[in-house]
Order: structure tokens, then C-alpha cells, then sequence
């Protein structure tokens, strides 16, 4: 199968120029300019970019947490990333408390054997329980099997938060065995006070999520995990930052040239806590964490990720169901089932608000959502860019198709949308993943299967073209 994409503007994180994109099986093999090829299937794309695929690195699919599970599993939550434009998802594969590694790495390959995912997919462990169950020895085998990152909570006191101890051992073994450490980094132990306090004052509503909820825990989380990963010479992702006072210690980092990386995701650049804080428990369907912050801090986080302090824009989509799942244990904001969803939309707002904006270029919008994401979770140059030997994951992108975000006519199976309403210009027209067409004009037209489970490289280590999925 032979796919020529003719006369598109291909735009990397480094180049940006008109030509031809030829695809032979699931790579591409050739890009100039009026290619004199024969293809099995044109694609006109003149008038439209032509950007390598977005990678989202952090997502939560059919999830078990806070007493339900999260409602798209790797079918729906893979054909909603595919209508975004992202083609190649990597989700946290939880140890359940208890359990080994390989059990729940069994559980989540079992997951996606079912579901038969429709674009490509990796695994990071998350760790929660080094005691019983997980062991570090079994820890230091998972890198060799292509889960190269290690996920871990600081926060969900008495459910998933490891203390300082399992964090640091965690980390020692990461420099060992080549992992990533990801942390969500606030203090579980103050919040947890906090919240106790607030409940008892008979504080339940929603905004009692964000202000039970400092910035300053995310802040000094983020910093106790950044020195931390120096002592053990780990190099480290700060998932979801939310505010400036966990800007800070990553610029600090950044500046003084320490393996630390930040990330945000596309809710905070546009929700603030006054999403919480509405009538009756309406304000339930922002409980994610970290909570919106105070509007102010959406403009630092803009200016971070112009600055390359924060390098990546993630989802965090963990989606729960309004009202049914987000009440499921009762209307009070410390019974909620934290989290929100998102997977469909991040390219859509980040090229409205971001691209159309001038807050950034072009180049800046596809590493931030792509080519980044593959350099540090190990899939580049496989993935990432568009380059002779790169997988064809491709989204032709029409960037004055008019779409209006909406619960309605999104792809995944939560029933609301954080940005329902908004209108933007600039989508997906064809998406392609390993040459496959999967979304065409609005029309899911992948086969089942479609996307695989993708062996990831170490840290400092490339996944080379060359390099075959296994079987
Ligand atoms: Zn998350």
C-alpha cells in the first residue's frame, strides 16, 4: 500500500516548506518537491499543513479510581484522540496496591487486546506500592520490555501516594535501568490536613477542591522531587503544572542545565478555579487535579511553554461521566472522583488560542504536542516528525475548517466537554497512522486494530526507524 500527499505545507518542530510526502507500507519513504511517483492513494492536501501526528503522554483509559472507572477504554479513547489528531497515545498502566508489576502490565495488555485501539499505544508503570506486590528488581526489568517510564503520586494520600522513601528508591533504579521518572508532584500529606479541616467545617462544595489545594503543595512537590532526582541522578517529568510556583524550581532546574522536564495540559491554559465555584454542585465537572488555578496563572503558563521552561501539552484525560460517575460517591468535592477529559481537543485549542493567536509558531505548536513528547519518552525519530524512515503518522490539517467543541459531537464517551461551546478554526482533515487512514472527513474509517502497543526506547536512546514493533 502507497499513499502520496501532494502539495501539503509540512510543517516539523524545525522545518516548514511545500512538497510531497510519499508513503510506502507504514513509513515514508520519500518527501520533494512534485514527487513522480505512483501511489495506490492521493491525497490533495495543497492550502493544508501537513504535521507529523500528535503523541499524547499522559491519558488514563478504562481506569479504575475514587470508587468508578474512567469511561472511555482503549476503543473510544483512542478513536476520540484519532479525531484530534493525535496518533499515539501513552497511558499509565497502574499497579494496583498489592500486585506486582507484571499483573498489571497483564491487565492493561489484556485491556488493549480487547479494545483493539485504533492508534498507536505505550505503557509508563505507575508505582504505587513497593512493599508488597512491586518490587524494585522487577521495577529495573520493565525498560527492556519498552515501558520506559516510571509514574509516581505525591499526592491521593491513603489511595496511590508513595512516600519519599519509595519516590527516591524508585528514582536510584530509574538511573540504573534507563527510565523516566514521572512525577504528580503536591504534598498529599499537607492537602490531606487541609481537606480534613475544610470537610469538618462543613466546606463540601466544589470550590473547597481548588482552595483545600494550594498552589504552593504543587510547588514545593515539584521542588523536593526535582532535588531529589538530582541526588539519585534520575532525569525527571513533572506532569501536569499547573502554576507559577511549579514554573519556578523547573526554570530553576532548567537553568542550571539539570534532565528536568515539565509539562502542562490544555485545561489549564483555559479554565480558572471560578469554574468550581458555581451553583448547586455544576462546578463538579472541574474537580481534576491539580484544581484550575487563579486566571492570572494562565498567562505564566503561555509564557513557560514559550520559554521552553514547560516543553510539552498533554491531556490528562480521565474521564468521568456527569453526574452519574463524578457523584458516584455523593455530592461533597473530597468524594469526587478526580479528573476531566480532553483527549480530542488539545490540537483544536492550542492552534486557535496558541497558533491563530501569535502566542506561538507553527514549528513550536507540533513539538510541544509531538515531537517533544517523542524525543523524551523515547519514540523518536520513529515518531515525532515527518522524515524519510518515520512511521506515517500523519494528519492532514485544514486550517480553516471551522469546528465547535461540543459534548455533542466529540468521539469519546464522557457526556461533557471542559471547552463546550468554543469555537475554532483549523482541524484535522485526514489522519493517518502507520499509513493506515483511519479519520477522513469526519468518518472513522480506521479497521479495528489499527494501532499497536509500541515498545518504547530508554532515556538517551533512539527508536530507530529501522527498529520493527514486536509481534
Ligand atoms: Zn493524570
Amino acid at each position: 500500500m502507497s499513499v502520496l500527499i501532494k502539495g501539503g505545507r509540512i510543517v516539523t518542530a524545525a522545518d516548514d516548506y511545500v512538497g510531497d510526502v510519499y508513503v510506502e507500507n507504514e513509513s515514508v519513504s520519500l518527501i520533494g518537491e512534485s514527487l513522480d511517483v505512483s501511489a495506490d492513494r492521493v491525497i490533495e492536501a495543497a492550502g493544508k499543513y501537513v504535521l507529523p501526528g500528535a503523541i499524547d503522554p499522559h491519558t488514563h483509559l478504562e481506569m479504575f479510581f475514587g470508587g468508578t472507572t474512567t469511561c472511555d477504554d482503549f476503543t473510544s479513547g483512542t478513536v476520540s484522540a484519532a479525531f484530534g489528531g493525535t496518533t499515539c497515545l501513552v497511558d499509565f498502566c497502574m499497579q494496583a496496591p498489592g500486585t506486582s508489576f507484571a499483573q498489571a502490565l497483564e491487565n492493561y495488555f489484556e485491556k488493549i487486546d480487547r479494545c483493539k485501539p485504533v492508534i498507536d499505544v505505550g505503557f509508563h508503570i505507575g508505582v504505587t506500592d513497593l512493599r508488597e506486590g512491586g518490587s524494585l528488581e522487577e521495577l529495573a526489568t520493565l525498560p527492556d520490555r519498552g515501558v520506559t517510564s516510571y509514574k509516581l503520586f505525591m499526592a491521593y494520600k491513603g489511595a496511590v501516594m508513595v512516600d519519599d522513601e519509595t519516590l527516591f528508591r524508585t528514582m536510584r533504579t530509574a538511573a540504573d535501568t534507563g527510565a523516566l521518572v514521572m512525577v504528580h508532584a503536591e504534598n498529599g500529606d499537607a492537602i490531606d490536613i487541609i481537606v480534613k479541616e475544610a470537610v469538618a467545617a462543613g466546606h463540601t462544595e466544589p470550590v473547597w477542591h481548588a482552595r483545600t489545594r494550594p498552589p504552593e503543595t504543587e510547588g514545593e512537590a515539584t521542588n523536593r522531587a526535582i532535588q531529589l532526582a538530582r541526588v539519585a541522578g534520575a532525569p525527571l517529568y513533572v506532569v501536569h503544572v499547573s502554576c507559577q510556583e511549579a514554573i519556578e524550581p523547573i526554570d530553576l532546574a532548567r537553568e542550571k542545565g539539570w534532565d528536568v522536564w515539565g509539562e502542562t495540559c490544555t485545561q489549564y491554559l483555559f479554565l480558572d478555579e471560578s469554574a468550581l465555584d458555581q451553583p448547586g454542585f455544576e462546578g463538579g465537572k472541574y474537580i481534576y487535579t491539580p484544581p484550575p488555578r487563579p486566571k492570572e496563572n494562565q498567562e505564566l503558563l503561555w509564557r513557560a511553554l514559550r520559554g521552553d521552561v514547560l516543553s510539552v501539552v498533554s491531556t490528562d484525560h480521565c474521564p468521568f461521566k456527569w453526574p452519574e460517575q463524578k457523584a458516584v460517591n455523593g455530592e461533597e468535592f473530597q468524594k469526587v472522583p478526580n479528573g476531566g477529559p480532553g483527549i480530542e481537543n488539545r490540537l483544536h485549542m492550542l492552534h486557535e488560542f496558541g497558533v491563530r493567536t501569535g502566542r506561538m509558531s507553527l514549528n513550536r505548536f507540533v513539538e510541544l504536542t509531538s515531537t517533544n513528547v517523542a524525543r523524551r519518552f523515547g519514540l523518536y525519530p520513529r515518531k515525532g516528525t515527518i522524515a524519510p524512515g518515520s512511521d506515517a503518522d500523519i494528519v492532514v490539517w485544514d486550517p480553516e475548517k471551522k469546528l465547535t467543541v461540543s459534548a455533542k459531537t466529540h468521539h469519546s464517551n464522557v457526556n461533557y466537554n471542559l471547552f463546550e461551546g468554543t469555537e475554532v478554526t483549523g482541524a484535522p482533515e485526514v489522519v493517518l497512522v502507520r499509513g493506515q487512514v483511519i479519520v477522513e472527513h469526519d468518518e472513522l474509517v480506521a479497521q479495528p486494530g489499527a494501532g499497536q502497543f509500541v515498545k518504547r526506547a530508554k532515556v538517551g536512546e533512539e527508536l530507530t526507524p529501522a527498529e520493527k514493533v514486536p509481534a
